[in-house]
């Protein structure tokens, strides 16, 4: 598992507590952070491949990365993709926001 690109996430300067909010207003203000991160989309592909489920990783709640999991679970997401199966956050979240 590669997890470099982690020192060079933007969290890394910012409370851990931060990224682990107890309601909407605190997701929020990591989702903020994560937005001007570089290491994004790696960040969310670990959480999401580690099946991670506290926190806010790649700018995605819990619920959000569950909903791209049923997604990519419904729609085969991975098996096609010319990424490789990577993913785009922004595009998963825009898929996921159209399923709700
Ligand atoms: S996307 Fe967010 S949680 Fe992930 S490394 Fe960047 S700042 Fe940290």
């Amino acid at each position: 598992m590669d997890t470099e690109w982690m020192a060079r996430g933007l969290c890394t300067n910012v409370p851990p507590s931060r990224f682990f909010p107890s309601d909407g207003a605190g997701v929020e203000l990591a989702r903020k952070i994560c937005a001007e991160c570089p290491v994004r989309e790696p960040c969310l592909e670990h959480a999401l491949e580690q099946r991670i489920d506290h926190g806010v990783w790649g700018g995605c709640s819990e619920r959000e990365r569950r909903r791209i999991l049923k997604y990519r679970r419904a729609h085969q997401v991975d098996a096609g993709r010319d990424d490789g199966g990577r993913g785009d956050a922004d595009s998963d979240v825009e898929q996921d926001a159209a399923l709700s």
